[in-house]
């Protein structure tokens, strides 16, 4: 048999390969091995979460941000953002809202703003707890130092995504200025997993000076700290950032990624991302039918979502929260999955 049939294979007997042989796989995939892994993938998927799919309620809390990622269109250097930051009734009331729409887990995320110090994010973190003890609490709300994030899983946080987003140094040298360090990034992972929390890594496919030898570094790191969750999606310019010129990741090759991911840790908590669903019609469905088994919708109030602009034409921008819902369910059911009220924690197998 071919070599690259019998390395995928291998990636499904063990669930690990060298750093070599994913760049191997990534480079000489055909289509054939394409859809061997992605049936691979969903049928593990399926084994541990049957045609479950849990959703998340995204809410956008602040687009103010101290860094200056070179990617992101929060950056503080783009002076044409129009900044806002919610006030922590309107956060708790989208949770309220989300209660109802029949979500159990809530995502804080935002930029880096230093107006959500650990007493004001602690006592939003209390509330919603108060509020819907039978909810999980994620935040993305970037780097803190280790005392920072011991008081937050204190408040109540349960679990926290913070994107290594390359797992090359050298790489992210080139997608950060100087002051942002690719140590602090992974350390910040190491203590949130200490601290208690439920933790989320994961990557931009496609960024600038992203090779396959850039992407299978991003696997393995994958395969040795095993996160919980991870989130994927393509990077996307945005016309007001040193990238701006730069072109999109590809979807095919996120999908791609999506089901190795799986098949290398079969109980993780997998999204089809909004980027995904922005350069694709059906990025969700595509990314559920890749290995995916979260999606999550946007609970921010309608009218800051278009002001929380990481790229460009960003779906989902004009919509109702309740029509999100309805959406996520729709989009789910006619590729036959099931979107269930549930915290949706990851299962052991
Ligand atoms: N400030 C926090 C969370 C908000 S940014 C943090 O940086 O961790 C959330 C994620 O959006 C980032 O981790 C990054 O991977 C993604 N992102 C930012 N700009 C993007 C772009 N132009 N295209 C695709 N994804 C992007
Ligand atoms: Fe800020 Fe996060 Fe955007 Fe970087 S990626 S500029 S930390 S919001």
């Amino acid at each position: 048999m071919e070599e690259i049939n019998l390395l995928a294979e291998k990636l499904c007997a063990e669930h690990k390969l060298s750093v070599s042989e994913y760049e191997f796989l990534i480079k000489n995939r055909t289509n054939y091995v394409t859809e061997f892994l992605r049936q691979k993938a969903v049928d593990i998927r399926k084994s541990i979460y049957g045609n479950s799919v849990y959703i998340r309620g995204l809410i956008e809390f602040t687009n103010r941000c101290k860094n200056d990622c070179y990617y992101c269109g929060l950056r503080k250097s783009n002076l044409n953002c129009d900044r806002y930051r919610l006030e922590e009734k309107q956060i708790v009331a989208c949770t309220d809202e989300g209660y109802e729409l029949g979500y159990r887990t809530f995502v804080l995320q935002g930029g880096e703003d230093p107006f959500f110090s650990d007493e004001v994010l602690c006592s939003i973190i209390r509330k919603i707890k108060q509020n819907h003890p039978d909810c999980a609490v994620t935040l993305s709300v970037g780097e803190r130092s280790e005392e920072s994030y011991r008081a937050l899983f204190e408040a109540g946080a349960d679990r926290y995504l913070l994107r290594h987003e390359t797992a090359d140094e050298l790489h992210y040298s080139k997608l950060h200025p100087e002051g942002m360090s690719f140590k602090n990034r992974m350390n910040c992972l190491s203590v949130l997993r200490k601290t208690g929390f439920a933790v989320g890594a994961g990557f931009m496919v496609g960024s600038p000076f992203q090779t396959e030898k850039e992407l299978s570094e991003d696997l393995k790191f994958i395969e040795t700290f095993q996160p919980e969750m991870c989130g994927i999606g393509p990077f996307i310019p945005h016309r007001e950032t040193p990238f701006a010129r730069e072109k999109s990741g590809s979807a095919e090759l996120t999908c791609f990624l999506l089901s190795v991911i799986r098949i290398i840790k079969p109980n993780i908590l997998l999204p089809a991302t909004t980027a995904l669903a922005t350069l694709i019609p059906d990025g969700r469905e595509r990314g559920i039918l890749s290995g995916a088994n979260v999606v999550m919708p946007n609970l921010s109030p309608l009218a800051v979502r278009k002001k929380y602009e990481l790229y460009n034409n960003k779906v989902c921008t004009g919509e109702e929260s309740a029509r999100c819902r309805v959406c996520a369910d729709k989009r789910m059911q006619s590729i036959g999955y099931q979107i269930v009220v549930d915290r949706g924690d990851m299962k052991s197998f």
